[in-house]
């Protein structure tokens, strides 16, 4: 091989490119590069979980003012000043791109500031210039899919949705996964009145039905009008804001319509393809299990591998790669029990199988099941509830999904993702003491499974 100048070339400043490019240089040594041509921290950092997650506080704190009258507080409801909410994310967003560029000078990784195309094996053009590496990793997420449809050019996406001018009073989104549930529930959170539209029977495909069922119940009580079995004909934009036609010949008007169906891989124009990379149709690169591609020192992880779209599986996989590469190559990630939160109002945490899979897999399975209010609500005038859900397997008692809609459920579900990664067993659940009072103790008092 001709002396190559890196040992390992980073292609995109994500979550998975920084945390690869860090730990290969910092832990091993390596001598690194990253090209980038936006913000450090990819779209976690900057259009992603964390301002996601700073909105999703921020409409938290309408219901808290609401709810606080039950428990004997008074006073004027106060109103969003939503300039100064896009400001103080913006504030911490570039605050926390400065951490990452720390990160990466402070391990000693050089970042290139400009988008990459590959170049054949061992070969990277940024701004013009050939940089040769002895590994070449393709972290470039992915980006935003909106279907073709008469008016499109008037949707937004997730990429835009911070930092709308106007607070949309009135907002249209189009969709029923993560990103659709959690910015209907968000934006009704702040003042919004939200229509969502999904086209199938229930959103949140691929989680346990119970939750689906259960958390489209709750987002409605909290007032989204959430329509299933509905999707958009048309966009046109009028006097009074965009008119949206649906296919059932109804019309829905609103100030901004977010489309939150899916991401597609970003691969486009990378020159995978002319360097005899294999791509899905969807675009995104097939890897082995050690993040190789069809071509020898071409890796990809993350969301341009277009299997678990999630930072800590992005980070994970980073960090198997780096060990392969670079370290004793014993790290292997196991994509069973991946803990998740949906930021819905309120919050889905969930780990392991559904039901349908555990029956599916494992045939006998015992289910757990809890609904109630939980005693804040007994005070706040609230009517929202609670569910908590175990799937148990006969054989093992093992304890393989456990589910819950509720608040603060990613906050309660991590912790259980370790009892469950060690194999705790529904007796191990039942021998273990509930904290008195809290929501969380239901999931170690549940003792009659359903019918
Ligand atoms: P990314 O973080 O997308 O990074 C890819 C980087 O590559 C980008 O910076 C991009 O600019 C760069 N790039 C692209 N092309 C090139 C090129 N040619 N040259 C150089 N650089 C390039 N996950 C969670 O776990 N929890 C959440 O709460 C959560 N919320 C989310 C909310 C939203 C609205 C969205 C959209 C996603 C959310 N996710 C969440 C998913 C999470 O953000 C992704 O799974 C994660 O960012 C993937 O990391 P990555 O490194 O694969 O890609
Ligand atoms: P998802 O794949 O989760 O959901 C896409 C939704 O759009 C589905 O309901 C899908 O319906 C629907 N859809 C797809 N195509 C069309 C179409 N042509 N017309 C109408 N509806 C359509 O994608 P998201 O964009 O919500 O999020 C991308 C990923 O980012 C997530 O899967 C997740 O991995 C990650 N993410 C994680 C978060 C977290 O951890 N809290 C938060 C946000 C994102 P159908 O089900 O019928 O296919």
């Amino acid at each position: 091989m001709p002396d190559p100048t890196y040992d390992l070339f980073v292609i995109g400043a994500g979550s998975g490119g920084v945390r690869a490019a860090r730990m290969a240089a910092s832990q091993y040594g390596a001598r690194v590069a990253v090209a980038e041509p936006a913000a450090l921290g990819g779209t976690c950092v900057n259009v992603g979980c964390i301002p996601k997650k700073l909105y999703s506080f921020a409409a938290h704190y309408a219901e808290a003012f609401e709810e606080s009258h039950g428990f004997g507080w008074s006073g004027a409801a106060p109103t969003l000043d939503w300039a100064q909410l896009k400001a103080n994310r913006a504030r911490e967003i570039t605050r926390l791109n400065g951490i990452y560029g720390g990160l990466l000078s402070g391990a000693g990784v050089t970042v290139l500031r400009g988008s990459a195309t590959v170049k054949g094996p061992n070969a990277v053009e940024v701004n013009g210039e050939v940089h040769r590496a002895r590994h070449i990793l393709v972290a470039t997420g992915g980006w935003p899919v909106v279907p073709p449809l008469p008016g499109s050019e008037h949707a937004i996406t997730s990429n835009e949705v911070f930092d709308l001018k106007d607070f949309p009073k009135r907002l249209l989104v189009v969709g029923g996964g993560y990103i659709a549930c959690e910015f209907a529930s968000i934006f009704t959170g702040l003042g919004s009145h939200v229509t969502q539209l999904y086209r199938g029977e229930q959103v949140l495909r691929g989680f346990d039905d119970d939750v689906r069922h259960f958390v489209a119940d709750e987002m409605r009580k909290k007032g989204v009008d959430l329509r299933t079995r509905s999707d958009v004909a048309s966009i046109e934009k009028a006097a009074d804001g965009l008119r949206v036609a649906l296919k059932d010949g109804t019309q829905v008007v609103a100030d901004s319509v977010l489309y939150a169906t899916g991401r597609a891989p970003n691969t486009a124009g990378l020159g995978l393809e002319e360097a005899g990379v294999k791509l899905a149709l969807s675009g995104a690169v097939v890897v082995d299990e050690h993040y190789q591609s069809s071509v020898p020192g071409i890796h990809a992880l993350g969301d341009v591998t277009a299997r678990v779209q999630l930072t800590p599986v992005a980070l994970a996989e980073a960090m198997v790669l780096v060990d392969h590469l670079f370290g004793a190559g014993q790290r292997r990630l196991d994509y069973e029990l991946i803990p998740t939160a949906v930021f819905t109002h309120p919050n889905i945490g969930t780990v392991g199988l559904t039901e349908a899979q555990a029956r599916q897999r494992l045939g006998a399975v015992r289910i757990y099941r809890s609904e109630f209010r939980a005693l804040r609500h007994t005070l706040s005038g609230s009517t929202e509830r609670t569910l908590m859900k175990l799937v148990v397997a006969d054989a093992s008692d093992r304890v393989v999904g456990l589910h819950m809609v509720g608040a603060d459920a990613g906050e309660i579900v991590q912790g259980f993702a370790v009892a469950m990664r060690a194999g705790a067993t529904k007796a191990v659940f039942d021998a273990t003491l509930g904290i008195h009072p809290t929501v969380a103790e239901e999931f170690v008092t549940m003792r009659t499974p359903v019918a």
